[in-house]
């Protein structure tokens, strides 16, 4: 195949789209210029891919030079960095038309932004932008390519400016180039970095580790040294990799030290290709709360790494590391089209939902590394609770939680297995430890009809449970929360059902004395059906937050904290003895007690009574009253 040498003039000018980009990149001030290698290397990989699908009809493609390959050179005293291919090559209308035009619809989109943005600094490093993005490197560059199979090679050159000339390469380079393309950069002063051996080392490792060709540095002596690992371990079959190979990818591709509580891998194959690796790590990472609470997962495009924030697990996921490598994404994809781009939305949700089902899986069949996951994830995972609305009755499936009854964990599906004779929701208490929430007399009641309570303890159970969810129709309800009634559910033991009243204590009448001696500090003072030995308990009202929450919320400042409720127990000695004390006209003893009951009820709950003083004085004032009697 002999290409006629064109007679028209050697110069020629770039497309205005290119200009304009080409001016961007050049004033640019964008610091993390290194990104071009990865696009030029990328482009090697391309060619040398697409040599490899024409050569499977055309085997004599391959020619001598065999398998294709890419070599890197930097060069120190000449201030260069060469980037070649055995790949497919260029003739002379294919480096005019690709090197000269914008045709690439990911570039094109970054040229549309640009008319939006004034400051385009940013967006390079999102679109990557092609070939183009070398200029921002270097102040020329020679491109000498030679299509497979063509008896001619081209030199392409530029400083970036207007255009660029196109010549065919002398003897001497034409020798050297007997198939594909040979890029040469000269280096800007500020870029000399990129001729240095480590740089250039370390960037090929960052992003193109994987690029399925062996990527080949070469140094000062003309040594040639292999610095990619140039395998995909999630591109090979399931069968063919060991524990181990998952265990030392896990540590390679997150850099983690312990190992994977759960490794899954796959790949998609309906409507889009991609394959999947992902590691449920063991251990909790630091950064787990963090406010931008960001995942690992690492996007690939055909081998090729293109992002770590392309956020294609949920947040409450975030925990969940590795790689998805897709078929069918441009390279060039932006941030803007990753938020909008439909493939990236169906690998979101298979993402998810796999995730989910692996870890229900893990749960079935190894349930003791299932609650280890649990307990160091388990506080994220809930968040899903309230932001993933359509995963919602999943997400509590695999909740588990600490609860009145003696195991350590229980899950939704063992509380329902459970529930009591007419018992029709699921009790919950939130406070801040185990130990307290066990201690609350609020749990009074339930305990002695035997229905369970869940202690909810993780700040994150303060927030999904304002959003009234439900788990096989059955209602979540606080106990420190609003009215409760377990009337219907039978006592475990008859004998403790409450001896009726005594008939000397109206009601009404205490009720309305302890609200008037408390004035604010309550919002209400009820009788409670809560409680069977304690005197008193505080709960929140049904319309108020709970009380965790507002305390939570109330410590951030972000809302008054309302007043609680509080409730007696009327059948309790203390309460009698208000009703007592003031019969007798002694009205500063049944304001001390009321008083008294509060705080000690405020301390149950965690709080510290507002006038430490006050209370020291007032309890010290009763004792010495029961000391005289
Ligand atoms: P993209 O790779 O997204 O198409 P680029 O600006 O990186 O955009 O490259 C433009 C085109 O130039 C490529 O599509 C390819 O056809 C051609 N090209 C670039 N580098 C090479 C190369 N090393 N070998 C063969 N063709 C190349
Ligand atoms: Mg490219």
């Amino acid at each position: 195949m002999n290409e006629t040498i064109k007679s028209t003039s050697s110069e020629r000018p770039f497309q205005a789209e290119v200009s304009q980009l080409l001016k961007l990149m050049i004033n640019s001030v964008y610091s993390e210029t290194e990104i071009f290698l990865r696009e030029l290397l990328s482009n090697a990989s391309d060619a040398c891919d697409k040599l490899r699908y024409e050569a499977i009809s055309a085997p004599e493609l391959l020619g001598e030079t065999g398998l294709p390959c890419i070599r890197v050179t930097p060069n120190h005293s000449s201030s260069t960095l060469m980037i070649s291919d055995t790949g497919i090559g260029m003739s002379h209308d294919e480096l005019v038309e690709n090197l000269g035009t914008i045709a690439h619809s990911g570039t094109k989109a970054f040229i549309d932004q640009l008319q939006e943005v004034k400051d385009g600094n940013g967006l390079i490093g999102q679109f990557g932008v092609g070939f183009y993005s070398a200029f921002m490197v270097a102040d020329r560059i020679n491109v000498i390519s030679r299509r497979a199979g063509n008896s001619t090679a081209w030199m392409w050159t530029s400083t970036g400016d207007t255009g660029f000339k196109i010549v065919p390469a002398d003897e001497e380079k034409a020798r050297s180039v007997t198939r594909g393309t040979e890029i040469t950069l000269f280096l800007k002063p500020d870029a000399k970095k990129y001729a240095e051996t480590d740089t250039v080392k370390r960037i090929v490792q960052l992003y193109s580790d994987h690029v399925q060709f062996p990527i080949k540095l070469v140094d000062k002596e003309g040594e040639c040294q292999q610095i990619n690992s140039a395998s995909a371990i999630w591109q090979r079959p399931r069968s063919e990799l060991k524990n181990n190979d998952y265990e030392e990818a896990y540590r390679a591709i997150t850099h983690a030290i312990d190992k994977p509580a759960l490794t899954i891998h796959f790949k998609a194959e309906g409507r889009q290709l991609f394959a999947v690796l992902l590691f449920v790590p063991t251990q909790r990472p630091f950064n787990l709360f963090n406010q931008d609470r960001k995942g690992h997962v690492k996007l690939y495009v055909r081998r090729v790494y293109i992002t770590s924030d392309a956020e294609l697990l949920p947040p409450y996921l975030r925990f969940v590391s590795g790689v998805v490598d897709s078929e069918d994404l441009p390279l060039n994809i932006s941030r803007e089209m990753l938020q909008k781009n439909l493939n990236v939305a169906a690998i979101r949700s298979t993402l998810a939902g796999r995730v989910l089902s692996e870890l229900e899986r893990l749960a079935e069949e190894t349930p003791d590394t299932f609650n280890k996951v649990w307990d160091s994830f388990g506080p994220v995972i809930k968040e899903g609770i309230y932001e993933d609305h359509e995963r919602r009755e999943r997400i509590l499936k695999l909740s588990r939680f600490v609860s009145t009854k003696p195991d350590n964990i229980r899950s939704l599906k063992q509380y329902l297995e459970d529930m009591r004779p007419n018992q029709t929701e699921i009790y919950y208490l939130v406070g801040n430890n185990i130990d307290n929430l066990r201690s609350n007399p609020v749990l009074e009641a339930a305990r002695a009809r035997g229905i369970e309570v869940l202690f909810f303890t993780d700040h994150v159970d303060a927030f999904w449970t304002t959003i009234q969810a439900d788990y096989e129709g059955k209602q979540f309800k606080s106990l420190s929360h609003g009215d409760i009634n377990f009337d219907l559910v039978p006592m475990l033991n008859e004998k403790e059902e409450k001896e009726d009243r005594s008939n000397d204590v109206d009601d009404a009448v205490v009720i309305a004395a302890v609200k008037n001696f408390l004035g604010d500090r309550v919002s209400d003072v009820r009788v409670s059906k809560r409680l069977i030995n304690s005197p008193v308990c505080l709960i929140a009202s049904h319309t108020a937050p709970d009380r965790r929450l507002e305390k939570i919320l109330a410590s951030s400042d972000q809302s008054p904290s309302t007043a609680p409720i509080l409730e007696l127990n009327m059948t309790h000695d203390i309460v009698h003895a208000i009703a007592d004390a003031r019969a007798l006209g002694k009205e500063a003893v049944a304001e001390d007690l009321a008083y008294f009951l509060f705080e000690q009820a405020q301390i149950l709950d965690g709080e510290i009574p507002a006038d430490p003083t006050a209370y020291a004085q007032r309890l010290n004032r009763l004792v010495l009253q029961g000391l005289q009697t």
